[in-house]
């Protein structure tokens, strides 16, 4: 519900930043084109998340309904895909893989194994930061914040995982136990103790491939926003750069955004330690886990990802959540086309060279 709340703020804000876009732009010809803002929530339910989509450009209310339609199929297809906690009549997704940890391969459709695949090459990228098979450790932190949830969200310290469970588990996430069967498209964990959990990726994965999917059909001037995870298309009318508005971790409604940046066609991911967390004897207990300690990472409030690859930078966030700045830094310079943004328990923003602020 937390999570909810302060997504729909989140919303609200960028809605209204995004909506401050102007409504009508001149052709090259001088001769007028109207352009028209249309902005729908198209789903509460794919990702357990609202997802929005909006357009600046040029698209009739017809046009639009279809892009709206578009976001609506594919964003549900990919919830079923990735889901760890449900199965869908007629797919094997992730949960029937977990399900047959150290059993049987399971035979999945070849867009799992791309998303696999890829997630196997993002562990490598985030040095091992972003690890999609840290499924049983994440399950203890999943199940006290369950546990926790039933109690308004305040949870007994002798309820929070003991450091030998954590260590326990901890043994049963190495990413070769993920075994990618190209050939006889199947995916098998070869100890059925391990599990997947991509929910650092999915999100912002999938809303890359939706907004490629929309470019594709002809989508300009439009931005998605699944669950904070934004995506823009193409640039707003006149050929301008987006605004948008970065939430503030310690804010409240009045001062809901910590600064405001300007986009390109891109991807804009933020990972941070109040989306979802329980408390326990006055302390957070958030759900991005480092997987050195094993406890909720400690090292920032928030961390901004801005590249386009949506994917990329889903992973990105999670991994520079669990690093310093220094080694965050150190990552992001390795790979072409990243900027972050990082927010300090204290307020403080640190920022690459490329993330351009808007000075108000
Ligand atoms: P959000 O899902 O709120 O957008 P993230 O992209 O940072 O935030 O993903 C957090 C989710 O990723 C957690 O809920 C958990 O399922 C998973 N996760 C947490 N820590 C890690 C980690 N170190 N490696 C891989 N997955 C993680
Ligand atoms: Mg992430």
């Amino acid at each position: 519900m937390k999570k909810t709340i302060s997504i729909l703020l989140l919303l609200a804000s960028i809605c209204s930043v995004l909506s401050a876009f102007s409504a009508c732009g001149n052709k090259q010809n001088d001769e007028k084109e109207e352009y028209t803002t249309r902005s729908q929530t198209v789903s509460y339910a794919h990702f357990n998340t609202v997802t929005i989509l909006s357009s600046y450009g040029a698209a009739t209310a017809e046009e639009f309904a279809a892009y709206v339609k578009t976001v609506d199929e594919m964003l549900g297809h990919y919830h079923k895909l990735f889901d760890i906690y449900y199965e869908y009549a007629g797919v094997n997704n992730i949960k029937t893989i977990n399900k047959n940890a150290g059993k049987e391969p399971v035979a999945v459709e070849e867009e799992l194994i791309v998303f696999l695949e890829y997630c196997k090459e993002l562990y490598a990228v985030t040095k091992g930061q972003t690890n999609i098979l840290f499924g049983s450790v994440l399950k203890l932190w999943h199940d006290a914040r369950e546990t926790a949830d039933e109690t308004a969200g305040y949870l007994d310290k002798s309820l929070l995982p003991t450091e030998d469970a954590l260590a326990e588990a901890a043994k049963h996430t190495s990413i070769d136990l993920l075994v990618i069967d190209k050939e006889a498209k199947t995916v098998y964990i070869s100890d059925p103790a391990a599990s997947i959990d991509v929910g650092a990726i999915a999100k912002g994965y999938a809303a890359s491939k939706v907004a490629e999917k929309l470019k594709a059909d002809g989508a300009d001037a439009m931005a998605l926003n699944a669950g904070g995870n934004i995506v823009t298309i193409g640039l707003k009318p006149g050929n301008e750069q987006w605004i948008t508005g970065i939430k503030n971790p310690n804010g409240t409604e009045a001062n809901s955004l910590i600064c405001r940046v300007k986009l390109g066609e891109t991807s804009l991911v933020t990972s941070g330690n109040y989306e979802r967390y329980f408390l326990s004897d006055g302390k957070i207990y958030h759900h991005i886990i480092d997987p050195e300690t094993r406890m909720p990472a400690e090292h920032f409030a928030s961390v901004s990802v801005f590249t386009p690859n949506g994917g990329l930078a889903d992973a990105l966030s999670t991994a520079l959540f669990c690093m310093s700045y220094e080694e965050g830094l150190a990552l992001i310079e390795e790979i072409d086309g990243v900027e972050a943004l990082w927010v300090c328990h204290d307020g403080t923003i640190k920022m690459t060279k490329g993330v351009s602020l808007v000075n108000d």
